[in-house]
This record gives structure tokens, sequence and C-alpha cells, in this order.
């Protein structure tokens, strides 16, 4: 059972966690890059008067940094969109700062914020190491050393390796708290919706879905299939328990192929439930035809598995908790008539 569990915790993360994690920074890399941009604007604005600057780079820098932030909050964006915002803020602020006689001083404080700044907001560490050389580039027109302070290179290069090192830290830091939280939130969503034998949904998972399935297609469309191992006491007498847990895996699985939409999920001991939200009782039908089929080719100990199964149509039952009693009432008619067979609910 615990085997079963590890197997999900140890899928890999590494897409779904990076999905995951541009979904999470999503609003807060746009409001630190529209932030930057108003604080581009506004040094512009305060800049000394006798500081000229060409004005079709700042009108390019303006355009250009209003289309990013367009660009960033659009699906599929963020990660490119977020990588030319800090160039091009590095670029709007190494153009302010260009005519001031205390240049070297503001470049290296601004390399140091956006380093800093930035560094939650890559998922890679490698991207977030691009980002940030390119911005110190940027800064300091082609140099990581500002080219302007003479003498004092060896310090300026110890500051932006130790930022760097630092903005390094932060985003492994980062990434590490969220790989960890989603592989709890994996875990206890496998707890609380999976039953920990099978991997199928569970009872509480498949009850939730249910009333959701058969109402979302055509009301007379949606099918509800009750499915019951058949004689699978004897299974457990004649063989032991842990047969009896390989039928309902081996089952589980069964069912599972068989289904191309819907849900699935094991209502208790050795029964299941199929939900289709489409396609009438003539899909249901087919499905259960199927079942029955590939279940005769599971054989435990050389014996043949089968299973009965009722079906009950949604929109004959004015509640989902009618349709699960006409669904068991037709699996007990199947029982009835001999097992290995599907009935429909009249
Ligand atoms: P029928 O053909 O009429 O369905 O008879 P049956 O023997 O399949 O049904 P019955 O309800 O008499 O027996 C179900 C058995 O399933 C009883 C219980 O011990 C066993 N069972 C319930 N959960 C598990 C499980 O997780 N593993 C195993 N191995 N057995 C289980
Ligand atoms: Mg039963
Ligand atoms: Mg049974």
């Amino acid at each position: 059972m615990p085997r079963r569990i590890l197997n999900v915790i140890d899928m890999p993360l590494t897409q779904q966690r990076i999905d995951e994690f541009h979904g999470l920074i999503r609003p807060l890399s746009i409001g630190l890059q529209a932030t930057g941009f108003i604080l581009f604007l506004t040094g512009w604005a305060l800049a000394a008067p006798s500081y000229v600057y060409p004005w079709w780079e700042g009108a390019a820098l303006t355009a250009g940094g209003l289309f990013l932030l367009y660009l960033v909050s659009r699906p599929g964006w963020l990660v490119p969109a977020s990588f030319m915002m800090i160039w091009l803020l590095a670029e709007g602020f190494a153009m302010l700062a260009q005519p001031s006689p205390n240049r070297a001083f503001f470049t290296c404080a601004l390399g140091i914020t956006f380093a800093l700044v930035s560094a939650p907001m890559f998922a890679r560490t490698r991207y977030y190491m691009v980002a940030v050389c390119g911005m110190y580039l940027i800064l300091g027109r082609g140099s990581f050393i500002d080219a302007e302070v003479v003498g004092d290179e060896r310090w300026m290069l110890l500051l932006t390796l130790t930022v760097l090192g630092l903005g390094n830290f932060v985003n492994l830091t980062v990434k590490r708290q969220h790989v960890e939280s989603l592989r709890l939130r994996k875990e206890l969503e496998f707890i609380a919706f999976k039953d920990p034998l099978t991997g199928i949904d569970n009872r509480r998972r498949f009850m939730q879905q249910l009333p959701i399935i058969l109402q979302a297609g055509q009301p007379s469309d949606a099918c509800f299939l009750m499915i019951d191992i058949d004689n699978f006491k004897k299974i457990n007498d004649d063989f032991g328990h842990a047969s009896g847990d390989e039928a309902l895996i081996l089952t589980a699985r069964a069912m599972q192929s068989a289904l191309s939409e819907g849900a699935l999920g094991r209502m208790g001991g050795e029964e299941f439930g199929i939900a289709l939200s489409g396609g009438g009782l003539a899909h249901a039908e087919q499905v259960a035809a199927k079942l029955l089929q590939e279940v005769r080719q599971i054989h435990i100990h050389a014996r043949p598995l089968t299973v009965s199964i009722g079906i009950a149509r949604a929109t004959d039952h004015s509640s989902v908790s009618k349709v699960l009693s006409a669904a068991d009432q037709a699996l007990y008619q199947a029982k009835r008539a001999g097992k290995d067979r599907y009935v429909v609910s009249a």
C-alpha cells in the first residue's frame, strides 16, 4: 500500500512544478515589472534638467515597456516577457544614469536591486542567471564591473559576484520550498482522494464528481454503472487475501482501459462505479460489454474473473441517490440472472 503512494509522489515534478510556479508567480511578477516601469518613468521625469536623453530612445523604451506589460499577462508569455522587461528596464536606467557624474553609484545600486528582486521570479535557476547577467552587462555598458570606477574594480567584482551568489541562493531556496509544498499537496491529495490499493478515485472523490458528471451533458445522455466482482469472497477464501487484492487491482486497470471519458471510482469492497456524461444508454451498454469482455481475460490462479453490472440513466431518476439505487437494483438482477452480465434499470 505505501509503495503505491510513493509511486505517485515520485512522479516527475518538473513540468508540473514549473507550470504551477508560473501560475503562482504571475501576479507578483507583473506587479514588480509594472513597478520597475513606473520607477523608470518617474526617474526620467525627475532627472536633473541638464541631463539630456535621446528622445527616440526614451520613446522606444516607453512603448516597449507598455507592450511588454501587455505581453507578460498573455498566456505563455510570462518567461520571455520577463526576460525582455528586465533587459529593457536595465537599458532604461542605464540611459537615465548615463549623464550623471554619479553613474557608477546608481548602476551599482540598481544592479543589486534588480538581481535580488528578480531572484524569486524564475522557475529555473539557469534562466535567472541569464536574465541577471544580461541585466548587469546592459547596466554596465558591456562590463560586469563599471568601467568608470578606477582602482576599485576588484571591490566591484566582489560585490557583483556576491550579489549573483545571493540571488542564486534566493532563487534556489524559493524553488526548493515550492517543490516541497507541491510534493506535500500531491501526497495529501492522494491520501484524500485515491484508493491506495488500486490507485483510482476513492468513494469520497467519486461521489463529489458524480453529480457534476451526471448533470454535465444532455441529461438523457448521462448514465451510471455499478460494477461488482462475482464470487469475490471465494477468491479470498480459496487463494488468500493477497489474491483478492490482485483481482481488485487488475479489475480497476481493466476498467481504466475500457473507459475513454467519464469518472471511475472504487465505491467500497469489490464494488466500483462508472459515471458517463455522454452517449446515453447505447454508449453505456457498449462500455459495459467491453468491460465484461476485458475482465474475463483476467485470471486469478487460472480461474477467470467476471463482474456483474447494473446500469441506470440519469434522466429516469430525480436525484443522484435514486440513480445509484436504480443501478444497484439492476446489479442485483444481473446477479440473480447468473452474473457475468449487465442489466439496464427498467
Ligand atoms: P457476489 O458474486 O454475489 O458479488 O458475491 P461476492 O463473494 O463477490 O460478494 P460478498 O459481498 O459476499 O463478498 C465481498 C467480499 O469482499 C467480502 C470482503 O471480505 C471482501 N473485501 C472487501 N474489501 C476487500 C479488499 O480490499 N481486499 C480483499 N482481498 N477483499 C476485500
Ligand atoms: Mg459486493
Ligand atoms: Mg461481489
